[in-house]
């Protein structure tokens, strides 16, 4: 059996056992180097491959080999490729007192920001999925998963993921052109467009790019014009195989006043969400800030933040920001002391930090609705759903009785209530996708 035969049949035998997503992300190109002395040396494209296969699937792989040839003993992966100049890993010097980085400006043509790269993006099990799957469309644009569409809650890395796979596909194919573009701007260039008759220099340039990145769409909603030109623009794009890629703060079937169409497409290539990160991503992120920062921190107050900061990325960060300010003013480490009351904000005792009104808020903002046709009777369908949701979030939350539930919502019985609380909860066990979108909103709850 040739090397090129024995990793052809790896590959057919570990295609069952990984998922697509990850078969292609982890997989492509790579081939087997060299077999001596009982070692399978692969190569792998690049360094992210290397770690993944190392992590993840080295036990898989070891197992097929040995199980195709005996004299097998262990495999090992390397980055064959002369490997391109790494690029600087922490952000352009930043100044001292400007933690916030902003000053990095973001590039004039592809809007992008360097900032927002690969290397500095922490994988996890909340991540994974939307990660591999960006980094997927990284090594076959337009191919595999057009169009991507990232949605999970806020500050959890949507934008950063976004913009590193742009920033990727620009170093490796600088030919392509690339736009990323938040959703409040391309429906402010729509309306632009159209009231200066310059739609057409507007589409001109959507429909030539190669790469073309929306962030947060949930905010089309209701914008009837913008929804059709990106409709168009999709279409347009998507028929000469240019990829797309849009990020959400939920997934297409919950945004409220989304065109059919619209939302079919968006639900016709690879949707991946972000959900939380576990302990272990968060101190990895801590850690991956501080080295970019240049500022060592104790693990014991890493441990702290990241045991008491647990729905969000961003505020992970402000915590450090926080951290490195009050060391830069006092000259010192802080103390475990000094450390908790600076944070007091930041950090949420669930308990201390629902309120009803909090859920009203997030209910009726991730519905789009009004609050107070929330807590009224109406018996119109797109208000009895999200008031269910909030009854239910009522008693999961706030433990509150199912009398004191149902007299909130519109003066109605304990009865009501209680049905309100078995159907969805009974629904949150069938769908995942419902699962997710109770999910989402309590990190509005929490997060918000
Ligand atoms: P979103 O767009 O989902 O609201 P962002 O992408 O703006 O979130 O992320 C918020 C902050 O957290 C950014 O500074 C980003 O760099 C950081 N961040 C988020 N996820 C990660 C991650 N997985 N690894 C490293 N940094 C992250
Ligand atoms: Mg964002």
């Amino acid at each position: 059996m040739t090397k090129e035969e024995l990793w052809q049949t790896v590959l057919s035998q570990l295609q069952f056992k990984i998922s697509p997503a990850n078969f292609a992300t982890w997989l492509k190109n790579t081939y087997v180097l060299a077999k001596n002395d009982g070692i399978v040396t692969i190569s792998v494209p690049n360094n992210f491959s290397k770690e993944w296969l190392e992590n993840k699937y080295h036990k898989t792989i070891l197992q097929i080999l040995r199980s195709i040839d005996e004299s097998i003993r262990d495999a090992s992966y390397t980055v064959e490729r002369s490997a391109p100049v790494k690029k600087e890993l922490s952000p352009p010097a930043p100044a001292s007192d400007q933690l916030e980085l902003q000053g990095v400006s973001t590039h004039r043509i592809t809007n992008l920001n360097p900032r927002y790269v690969f290397d500095n993006f922490i994988v996890g099990p909340f991540n994974e999925l939307a990660h591999a799957a960006a980094w997927a469309v990284v090594q076959n644009p337009g191919t595999v998963y057009n169009p991507l569409f990232v949605y999970g809650g806020v500050g959890l890395g949507k934008t950063h993921l976004l913009q590193a796979t742009g920033n990727q596909i620009s170093q490796e194919a600088p030919e392509k052109k690339i736009r990323y573009i938040s959703s409040e701007r391309f429906t402010s260039e729509v309306v632009t467009g159209i009231r200066n008759h310059t739609i057409n220099a507007f589409r001109a340039l959507y429909r030539d790019v190669d790469i073309l990145i929306i962030d947060d769409i949930q905010f089309l909603a209701g914008k009837d014009k913008t929804q059709e030109e990106l409709f168009h623009t999709f279409n347009a794009l998507h028929e000469k195989g240019k990829q797309v890629i849009f990020s959400s703060d939920r997934p297409p079937k919950a945004i409220p006043s989304l065109e059919e169409r619209l939302r079919s497409r968006f639900e016709g290539g690879m949707i991946a969400d972000i959900s939380l990160p576990d302990f272990e991503t968060r101190m990895a992120i801590l850690k991956i800030k501080t080295q970019e920062r240049e500022s060592p921190i104790s693990d014991e107050i890493c441990e702290y933040i990241a045991s008491n900061i647990h729905r969000n990325v961003r505020e992970l960060e402000g915590a450090l920001n926080r951290i490195i300010a009050f060391w830069r003013l006092h000259n010192r480490e802080p103390s475990l002391q000094d450390i908790k009351s600076m944070l007091k904000s930041v950090i949420h005792n669930p308990n201390k930090m629902v309120t009803p009104k909090k859920i009203i808020e997030a209910v009726s903002e991730f519905y789009d609705i009004k609050e107070k046709d929330i807590v009224a009777s109406s018996r119109k369908r797109e208000i009895v759903r999200p008031r269910q949701v909030a009854m239910y979030l009522f008693r999961q939350e706030l433990k509150s009785s199912f009398p004191f539930i149902g007299k909130k919502f519109g003066g109605r019985d304990h009865t009501t209530a209680m049905y309100a609380y078995d159907r969805v909860s009974k629904e949150v066990q069938e769908s995942e996708m419902f699962l997710d979108e109770i999910s989402l909103i309590r990190q509005r709850i929490y997060g918000g």
